[in-house]
Parts: C-alpha cells; sequence; structure tokens
C-alpha cells in the first residue's frame, strides 16, 4: 500500500519563526472560536504536547475489509501512542507501533515506529470512518482525520430478465411461508411462455459456485457483486454458461429460465427464484425486487 505522508504541525524542537508563530496563534484562536461555537470540539493543536499524525489511505478489499493506515505520534513521548478508528460510530483500539521510516526521517526524536493499520468488516455503502490519535500525559486527544467513504464504490444494477412479471401465486412471493421453511426469494415469469428467456447478471462481479441440477433449486448460479451484494439465481434450464471465478458484467447472460430443482429439470412450470443477500457478515436475505427496484436506473 503506498501512501503520501501529510505532514500536521511543526516539528518539535526546532526554531519557530516569526511567521510561523502568528500563524499560529491564528489557528489557536481559529480553533477557540469553532470551539466556542461547536461546543464539543477539543482546542488542542496548538499546545504542542497533544498527538499529532495522519490519515493517509482508506482501502476495502473484495471481501468487505476496510484497512485504514496512518500514523500517529505524542510529542510527550517516543514510544507508540493508540490510535483508535471509528466506523460510524463503532470504535476499534490498536497501538501505532508500526515502523515507517518516513514517519522516523521527518521526526527523528521520536523513531519510525508510529504507524498504524487498523482493518475492520464493513457492509457495502458508505461510511464514516475517523481516526484519534490517544494522548499520553499533557494535551488531549487528537482528531487526525474523518473521511466519508462509499464502499466498493456505487454499481449499475438492471433487472435479472425482461419482460417479467412476478409470479401471482402467495407461495411464490417473498417471505412467503413454505412447509418447515420460509420463501427465501421471489418467483419471476416471463411474460410470453414457450420461448426460451434469458437471464442476466442484475450487477458486475465475480461468480462464486455453480449450483447442481440434484438441488432444490436445480441448476443455479451464485454471483457476488462488487459492492458485495450476493445473487442466486435458481432452477435454470441448463447448467449455467459461465464458470466459478468468471467476471460478468451487468445485464450479461448468465442462464436460461427454466424449472429445474430435484435432480429434474422441469419440476416447475418455467421461472426464475431470485434470492439477494445484501449483507457481507449474513446469509440473511432480502426482498429482491423493491432491492433493485431501488438502483436500477
Ligand atoms: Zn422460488
Amino acid at each position: 500500500m503506498t501512501s503520501t505522508l501529510h505532514f500536521r504541525g511543526r516539528a518539535p524542537g526546532r526554531a519557530v519563526s516569526v511567521v510561523q508563530s502568528v500563524a499560529m496563534a491564528l489557528v489557536a484562536l481559529l480553533l477557540a472560536v469553532v470551539f466556542a461555537i461547536g461546543g464539543g470540539l477539543p482546542a488542542k493543536a496548538a499546545d504542542g504536547a497533544s498527538p499529532f499524525g495522519s490519515m493517509d489511505s482508506v482501502s476495502i478489499d473484495s471481501q468487505g475489509r476496510m484497512t485504514v493506515a496512518g500514523w500517529t505520534i505524542d510529542p510527550d513521548t517516543a514510544a507508540p501512542v493508540e490510535a483508535h478508528l471509528y466506523v460510524d460510530g463503532r470504535g476499534v483500539p490498536s497501538v501505532a507501533n508500526i515502523r515507517r521510516d518516513d514517519v522516523g526521517a521527518a521526526y527523528p526524536q521520536y523513531g519510525a515506529n508510529h504507524g498504524y493499520e487498523i482493518s475492520i468488516g464493513v457492509e457495502p455503502g458508505r461510511h464514516s470512518v475517523c481516526v484519534f490519535g490517544i494522548n499520553v500525559g499533557a494535551g488531549s486527544n487528537t482528531l487526525l482525520q474523518c473521511r466519508d467513504t462509499s464502499s466498493y464504490g456505487s454499481i449499475r444494477y438492471v433487472y435479472p430478465t425482461s419482460p417479467f412479471i412476478v409470479t401471482p401465486l402467495a407461495a411464490g412471493q417473498y417471505g412467503a411461508p413454505r412447509s418447515g421453511y420460509t420463501h427465501q426469494g421471489v418467483d419471476i415469469l416471463p411474460k410470453t411462455r414457450g420461448v426460451d428467456q434469458p437471464i442476466l447478471s442484475v450487477a458486475s462481479g465475480t461468480v462464486t459456485y455453480i449450483g447442481p441440477l440434484s438441488s432444490g433449486w436445480g441448476h443455479y448460479v451464485d454471483v457476488r457483486n462488487d459492492d458485495g451484494v450476493r445473487v442466486r439465481y435458481a432452477h435454470l434450464k441448463e447448467r449455467a454458461p459461465v464458470s466459478v471465478g468468471q467476471r460478468v458484467t451487468e445485464g450479461q447472460r448468465i442462464g436460461t429460465m427454466g424449472g429445474s430443482a430435484n435432480g429434474r429439470l422441469d419440476t416447475y412450470a418455467v421461472h426464475l427464484h431470485l434470492e439477494i443477500r445484501p449483507s457481507l457478515s449474513s446469509s440473511a436475505t432480502t426482498s429482491p425486487l423493491p432491492f433493485l427496484k431501488a438502483r436500477v436506473r
């Protein structure tokens, strides 16, 4: 991970010029004003005793693991101090003790061991990400930086087939009670019977599984979208013409609507059983059509 080092404040121990002194006084005044107005913002920066540092990078991998990296130093000690990450208010403590030669070169009196790299699992969507340097000795905790981030970026959605109607049967609705379980998807019918209707990936993503005809879903395919959302397309007419690990784009054909299940190709009337799991950390489904309606443009 490459990152740019952002220097904050002055390098302790150096002579302070008149210009710097005036600038610092202005900053202190500004902070005092903000403090007076906001009531909650700690007036710290200019005291020379509170932690300083930087949030250099925020990255999120395809599994939804967010990693926030940077560095912090407390002028009261050369020892590493704690850096605390807050994502949407959830706190993750850590010790900023990773070697950062660039920090050591800029602040030699404190050494190089002041980097932090803090990870946390996040759901798809926007997140507020803040890091605090935790104070020791004189001074107070420092909010190093806050950022809003949209994990995975935003991706385009399309409907999984067209034209379609939602089954009129109660048992085919999302959440319908079945004997001993709940229907975890919605059943979608072709508008016209008797023609092969393509099934399209609703978003860009990666094929994660090809389900066997012998399953209760018959031939099916699972795709993990690039925003982390997982989608199952079931009862396909034949084995999906894609392979595990293959990249797909929104609107790409990944199968043909069918009625397969339990080892037979004609267990059901032709329809698509569609399941959507929006959370990376849970297997819970959501009602597919409202989910898509909110995203298809
Ligand atoms: Zn179904």
